[in-house]
């Protein structure tokens, strides 16, 4: 019976997983991701970064230009960190999981992430993960909250509970055109604290979960709402930096 149960399992995960690398499309041995070559390509953010964003340092030093001297203060996000770079595979995998809807490759992120997060003591002391929200015609279209999924995941590794309290009120256009102020801008208002909230993140320390960070811009409005309604503290965690 255990022997019938693994075979359909394994048809299932057969039939989810592809047998090509998500990123070169070349033949796969194992039900893996990416091919050996492509994996070798996945790089994990580690060495010099800003201490308050995270973003990688070419030249070193404690902060970057957007955080650095007082500016370091003046952010409602106090501390970000992403576990992988965006570079051409990790786009290629968070493409397939949003918009291809191969779920499969959430725990992959969730792991990584993981990772990032038991190398940073900062996370211990914090109650809740908060996905970042997208819009609900956008979650009706797609299935899913692609953020959900991987706090979820992470959730059964860290043990740190998943709570939605945050809800997108306006649907942003695209970021990926526009400019560090325009991007401020456009998410400007974007979200909203789901109502009854306020009781359960007052004085909390809350991480962020989302897949991507780039400008950290929708990450700090998320910041600004929660702090607004009286947490304590507020970090984020991504599975990628671009
Ligand atoms: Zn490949
Ligand atoms: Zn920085």
């Amino acid at each position: 019976m255990k022997y019938k149960i693994k075979i359909i399992l394994d048809k299932i995960i057969n039939f989810f997983l592809p047998r090509t690398c998500f990123y070169c499309g070349a033949d796969l041995k194992t039900k893996t991701l990416l091919c050996e070559d492509c994996f070798k390509k996945v790089e994990v953010i580690k060495g010099l970064i800003c201490q308050r964003c995270g973003v990688p340092l070419k030249y070193g030093g404690q902060y970057c230009y957007n955080c650095r001297g007082s500016k370091a203060t003046k952010y409602k996000c106090s501390f970000i960190r992403s576990a992988l770079k965006f570079n051409e595979p990790t786009r290629a995998l968070v493409h397939a999981f949003k918009y291809e809807k191969y779920l499969n490759i959430a725990p992959y992120f969730a792991e990584v992430m993981y990772k990032t997060f038991k190398q940073n003591p900062e996370y211990l002391e914090t109650s809740f993960l908060v996905p970042v929200p997208i819009y609900k015609s956008r979650q009706r279209k797609r299935g899913f909250n692609q953020a959900e999924v991987l706090a979820n995941h992470l959730s059964k590794l860290c043990g740190i509970p998943v709570l939605n309290a945050l809800v997108r009120i306006k649907n942003t256009k695209s970021q990926t055109k526009l400019t560090r102020e325009q991007r401020k801008e456009n998410i400007s208002g974007a979200f909203a604290l789901v109502k009854g909230m306020e009781g359960q993140i007052k004085k909390e320390a809350i991480i962020l979960i989302d897949d991507v960070c780039t400008t950290s811009a929708t990450l700090e409005e998320c910041a600004r709402v929660l702090k607004a309604a009286g947490a304590r503290e507020v970090l984020a965690l991504t599975a990628l930096r671009e």
